[in-house]
């Protein structure tokens, strides 16, 4: 008889061998977990063809378990103060590890063949997203640029109204205050 076995899916220890895969609990439990797993991959695959770039914030240091690998994954992909959305989950999913480690894990569970497809991003895929991440990062920059002119503009702007204050007070306001202040005391 197979010595008993833990099912990290279903979290029990089972002592059918092989034959625990095929149970109903344990491709009930497998499915619920594929499909707790599916939006996020889902999301990740829409970025390939349109990859975006956000200003860093804390929450975009979120991970993903991903049960093929039994491995928590980044989601994002952070540099600095830059966050490629998605960047973190796609590169693991179209990574040769993933690959092999998926390959395992749906021949070790039994799980659907045609289900196997949606959780792999080709290395295809991969280059389609890297490029896009690129023009994604190069019109972000563009548009910081223009932030950091537009405000260089208003600090112009500031200034020169400053000016126009000094010199007018210099010019008109001085007596005007002399004035205020003869009529205060
Ligand atoms: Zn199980
Ligand atoms: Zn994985």
């Amino acid at each position: 008889m197979a010595p008993p076995q833990r099912c990290p899916l279903c979290r029990q220890t089972f002592f059918c061998g092989r034959g625990h895969v095929y149970s109903r609990k344990h491709q009930r439990q497998l499915k619920a977990a594929l499909e707790r797993l599916l939006p996020q991959v889902e999301a990740a695959r829409k970025a390939v063809r349109a990859a975006q770039v956000e200003r860093y914030v804390p929450e975009h240091d979120r991970c993903c378990w991903c049960l093929c690998c039994s491995c928590e994954v980044q989601k994002h992909l952070s540099h600095g103060n830059l966050t490629v959305l998605h960047g973190g989950l796609l590169e693991h999913l179209a990574s040769p590890e993933h690959k092999k480690a998926t390959n395992k894990f749906w021949w070790e569970n039994k799980a659907e063949v045609q289900m196997k497809e949606k959780f792999l991003i080709s290395p295809q895929d991969y280059a389609r997203f890297k490029k896009s991440m690129v023009k994604s990062l190069d019109s972000y920059e563009e548009k910081e640029d223009e932030v950091i002119k537009e405000m260089a503009a208003k600090i112009r702007e500031v200034e020169q109204s400053r000016q126009e204050v000094v010199r007018s007070v210099l010019e008109v306001g001085f007596p005007r205050r002399i004035q205020s202040s003869i009529q205060i005391h």
